[in-house]
């Protein structure tokens, strides 16, 4: 019997980067003590109050199937944060609640692509992009960014790939790459999307990790909110990443059609996690930034760590809870620095060939173990790396 192409191709096979992760976790189970700075995973806990709303709501009887767009009162207060940091108006209408910012990634392009349609995305990438729009039939297009442009990615490079393509998805702040779109950019990418009628899927899961710049969303660009379809997550903004739940925000037609597919796929999300997640948003931004504040320390020990030599090179994060470092003088590839840096130094970082073609060279490093722990693992990787230069 032979399976669907669309689910036998979502990931392509062979080598894709994740060998290293995978071996530190088999060296973690052999109890090695490896420092883990692989996957986005905070080092707290979701908070105990918000455990606790969600404990009250399941004892309180709020288990059974859940409304399927979200319960009114979480789409009401996901659609009045929105609002308040946009400006654009934004009802319960606009909002479907989703289980986690990736449910949301692939509705969204169930939602606008046809099976062999182009769907373009940024390169570095989230891992799972591709992946994502080849679930829904559509064929990925990636437009590759540069170091030099500090992985922006330029008019040019937009208008270009555009032509015959059916939607856009961009990440901003970015994982891997931690930038944050400058003005321009988004400009770039809102134009590029006018002019080509594209539907622009913007990825805003890290829109509380911002180091410099501003968040921007672009559902808020003249003439966007009605090809925009936001995503996003409690997953980092609120350290409930195992909770599994998140959103689309995007036009009230749109959103309509969602319903029906999440009818049919995910029946919804608990509704005594919806409870907690409006709980938890209603805490307003400071916890927000509480969970947020310890990457923002790691992301300055490291600036000050990293500005001390120049072996390692790096675009410095804007946002988000990563790194990204060239290696390149080491003459390695990411994968075989990964690699050597696991074996000789017990420490698990992911190669940037995980993350795509412009990210060949480098190492995503992710900030999420304690300050002196992580102070003390970037030192040995920077010795590590300048040890490997070429005499
Ligand atoms: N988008 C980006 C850029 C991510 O880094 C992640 C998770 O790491 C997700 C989406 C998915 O997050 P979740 O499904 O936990 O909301």
């Amino acid at each position: 019997m032979e399976l669907s192409e669309r689910i036998t191709q979502i990931t392509t096979g062979g080598s894709d980067g994740w060998e290293t992760f995978y071996r530190a976790r088999r060296m973690i189970a052999k109890g090695i003590d490896v420092t883990e700075l692989t996957i986005g995973e905070h080092d707290i806990r979701t908070h105990p109050d918000i455990l606790n709303a969600m404990h009250v709501a399941a004892l309180g009887g709020h288990t059974g199937y859940a409304v399927v767009p979200g319960t009114q009162s979480l789409r009401t207060t996901i659609a009045n944060r929105i609002q308040e940091r946009t400006g654009v108006r934004t009802t319960a209408n606009n909002i479907l609640v989703t289980p986690g910012g990736q449910a949301a990634l692939f509705a969204a392009h169930h939602a606008t692509c046809d099976p062999g349609d182009t769907a373009l995305y940024v390169d570095p990438y989230y891992v799972t992009y591709p992946g994502t729009i080849r679930s829904v039939g559509a064929t990925p297009k990636a437009i590759i960014t540069t170091p030099e442009t500090g992985f922006q990615p330029t008019a040019n490079a937009l208008d270009l790939a555009a032509k015959g393509a059916k939607s856009l998805l961009v990440n901003s702040p970015n994982n891997p790459t931690g930038a944050v779109y400058s003005d321009a950019t988004w400009a770039a990418i809102a134009e590029t999307c006018k002019k080509h009628d594209l539907w622009l899927i913007s990825d805003e899961v890290y829109d509380t990790q911002i180091w410099d710049g501003a968040h921007i969303s672009p559902r808020a660009l003249p003439g966007m909110a009605e090809r925009t379809l936001v995503i996003g997550s409690m997953s980092k903004s609120h350290a409930m990443t195992g909770s599994r739940v998140g959103w689309i925000c995007a036009p009230q037609d749109v959103i309509t059609h969602l319903i029906n597919l999440a009818t049919h796929t995910t029946y919804g999300v608990a509704g005594f996690i919806q409870d907690a997640a409006e709980f938890a948003l209603k805490q307003g931004a400071l916890v927000e930034a509480d969970v947020a504040a310890p990457f923002q320390r790691r992301r300055a020990i490291s600036m000050d760590i990293l500005q001390k030599q120049d072996i390692v090179k790096y675009v410095p994060a804007q946002g988000a809870m990563y790194l990204m470092l060239d290696i390149r003088a080491t003459g390695m590839t990411g994968q075989e620095f990964a690699n050597a840096l696991l074996d000789a130094e017990k420490i698990a970082v992911m190669p940037g060939e995980s993350f795509g073609k412009a990210a060949a060279g480098h190492i995503r490093v992710a900030m999420t173990i304690d300050d002196a722990r992580y102070a003390a693992a970037l030192e040995r990787l920077i010795q590590f790396a300048t040890n490997q230069v070429p005499k």
